[in-house]
């Protein structure tokens, strides 16, 4: 048997270095990039480690016994998090969403939550504080974020099938447990509760009526997402992705009878549609097939503290290395470097990707999915 190698290029050492702008200016909680779009929303990866290997985010074969994880003291410590936390909220970010890797892997993430929750906001109400999982811990978990603080969770759940599921998070994990940990952050309120569903063409696509029946009458959003070319070791194929348009015709010819409603505000990424007898709302996320650049408003910190302005992005801007600088940095001075890269942002992949080939879009640097989070 021939082995599988897929050659992957290590992004996490490419980062740009960044210096302090000459002339200092205070946040004004408003700043737009180079295509008008502000900066609303930050996702924070606390951990690159996972305890599933899904196929399409860390197959086994790249992700295994001998990956180089990233080593404890690379990862930004909670002080360090929440205080890039409070810098980004001073430029207008109302909320954050911790991932990951699995999140609830990270030691003591409670106490973590518990530091972001109590930031204040430039509009003085609570930060819509939110974490993505993959469910696994969170029967144990729920009560203690909320306690912590914590307003609501996203759930990833690929399927209802036993079988099925467990050859997705190839680590033999059962339904059951998820299912478990959802009705848990049901009980502690960590309401309303998004269950994210990947659908991968020929793996899991039976699946979206039955995952559809049973979140109905459910105060759960369902939220199908287009399977996408993240990261350089999924070996993705455009073909093994099925459009969210081809969701909604099974959901419907399932007999299931769904209305199209306005976004709850601008940038959601989930087209929404209720169930016309009011049971319940499911969403579709068409990153592939429709792109929502236009309104993109989210930055991202790697585990180790480099910003990303784009899911897609291959470059890194190194923030670890301005909190850690010997000159010790003033908030300020780092608000300022981060207003000027966002200000010169013109990331928008997701409009370009059809216009790139299939064997481009493979050779292009992305960085993992499990390093920069969902
Ligand atoms: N481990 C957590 C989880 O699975 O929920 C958080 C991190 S995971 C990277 C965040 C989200 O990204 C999950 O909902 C996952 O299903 C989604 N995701 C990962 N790889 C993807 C891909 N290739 N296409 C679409 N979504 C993907
Ligand atoms: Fe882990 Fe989430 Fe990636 Fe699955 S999608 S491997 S649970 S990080
Ligand atoms: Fe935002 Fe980049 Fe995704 Fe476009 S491709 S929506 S810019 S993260």
């Amino acid at each position: 048997m021939t082995e599988k190698f897929i050659p992957i290029r290590d992004q996490r050492l490419s980062a740009t270095t960044l210096s302090i702008p000459e002339h200092l200016s205070s946040p004004t909680g408003y700043v737009q990039d180079d295509l008008g779009r502000p900066l609303h929303d930050l996702r924070i990866s606390v951990t690159d480690r996972c305890n599933f290997r899904c196929v399409y985010c860390m197959p086994k074969e790249i992700f295994d016994k001998n990956y180089s994880f990233l080593p404890q003291p690379a990862l930004l410590n909670f002080e360090e998090i929440t205080r890039i936390a409070k810098i980004f909220i001073a430029h207008g970010v109302n909320k954050i969403r911790l991932t990951g890797g699995e999140p609830l892997l990270r030691k003591n993430i409670e106490r973590l939550v518990e530091m972001l929750a109590s930031l204040p906001t430039l509009s003085g109400k609570p930060l819509d504080l939110t974490l993505t999982t993959n469910g696994s811990l969170l029967a144990r978990k729920a009560k203690d974020l909320k306690d912590a603080g914590l307003s609501r969770v996203t759930v990833s759940l690929d399927a209802l099938d036993d079988t099925t599921f467990r050859r997705m998070n190839d680590v033999d994990f059962a339904v059951s447990d998820v299912l478990e940990g959802i009705d848990a952050a049901a009980a502690a309120g960590l309401a309303p509760i998004k269950v994210n569903m990947v659908v991968k063409a020929g793996v899991n696509d039976q699946e979206i009526v039955p995952m559809a029946r049973y979140f109905k009458n459910t105060p759960h959003i369902l939220r199908f997402i287009e399977y996408m070319d993240v990261g350089a070791s999924n070996a993705w194929k455009m073909d093994e992705v099925l459009a969210s348009a081809d969701v909604l015709h099974r959901l419907q010819a399932a007999g299931m009878s769904l209305r199209n409603v306005d976004a709850n505000y601008t940038g959601e990424t989930a087209e929404r549609w209720q169930h016309a007898d009011g049971s319940g709302e499911i969403g579709l996320i068409s990153s592939v097939t429709q792109a929502f650049c236009q309104d993109c408003s989210r930055a991202r910190l790697s585990t180790e503290g480099k910003l990303y302005t784009c899911l897609f992005a291959s470059h890194g801007h190194d923030l670890r290395a301005l909190l850690r600088h010997p000159d010790q940095h003033s908030d300020l001075a780092i608000a300022n470097v981060i207003a000027s890269i966002w200000t010169g942002r013109t990331d928008r992949y997701s409009e370009l990707r059809s216009a790139l080939s299939n064997d481009l879009l493979q050779k292009s640097k992305k960085i993992e999915m499990s390093y920069i989070g969902g």
